[in-house]
């Protein structure tokens, strides 16, 4: 079993309930457990400005399944939730579900690039992974306690 951080993302179509969903399918997922989740925050959009507030989290999952079987798991999760796919970069979605971390890999496939490429600039990542993994290291060598040093709690609310 390798542990795995997932970012959790939603805001169309209920996103509590959609982040609530999500959790139950990842509970779901074969070779894997769910072992811990942050709490729910909410979180201003990134990019397009004229969407609804996001919910975010991040969940910890110990899993067996090969980096890209889970991407692919959670890609059909994504689409069973009604993720819609727009040329609009970073548009409204009902559920987000991106591979922050993979146990101590580091990965630069076409479809899968891990640590998360943009981890470090993004405070709804950061804050609800420094909630269940306190003092990480990341595999690439970076501390999170360093990231988060340089990235402000900035338009995100506990909820
Ligand atoms: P961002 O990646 O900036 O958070 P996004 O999550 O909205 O944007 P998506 O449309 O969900 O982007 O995914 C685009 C592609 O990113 C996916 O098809 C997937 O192959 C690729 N990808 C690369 N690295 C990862 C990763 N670590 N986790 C999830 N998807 C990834
Ligand atoms: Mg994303
Ligand atoms: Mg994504």
């Amino acid at each position: 079993m390798e542990r795995v951080y997932l970012g959790l993302g939603s805001n169309l179509s209920e996103p509590l309930g959609q982040l609530r969903a999500a959790l139950a399918a990842l509970a779901a997922l074969p070779h894997s457990q769910l072992a811990a989740v942050s709490s729910f925050y909410s979180s201003d959009p990134m990019g397009p400005a004229d969407q609804p507030h996001y919910i975010n989290a991040v969940a910890a999952l110990d899993t067996a399944l090969e980096p890209l079987d889970l991407l692919d798991a959670l890609q059909t999760i994504e689409q069973q939730q009604g993720r819609t796919r727009h040329a609009e970069r970073w548009g409204p979605r009902t559920l987000d579900l991106d591979i922050l971390l993979f146990g101590e890999r580091l990965l630069n496939e076409p479809r899968l690039q891990v640590p998360h490429y943009d981890l470090q600039a993004r405070p709804f990542v950061l804050y609800p992974l420094a909630q269940i993994a306190p003092g990480l290291h990341l595999a690439d060598g970076r501390k999170l306690d360093d990231l988060l040093q340089t990235c402000p709690f900035q338009g995100l609310e506990l909820l």
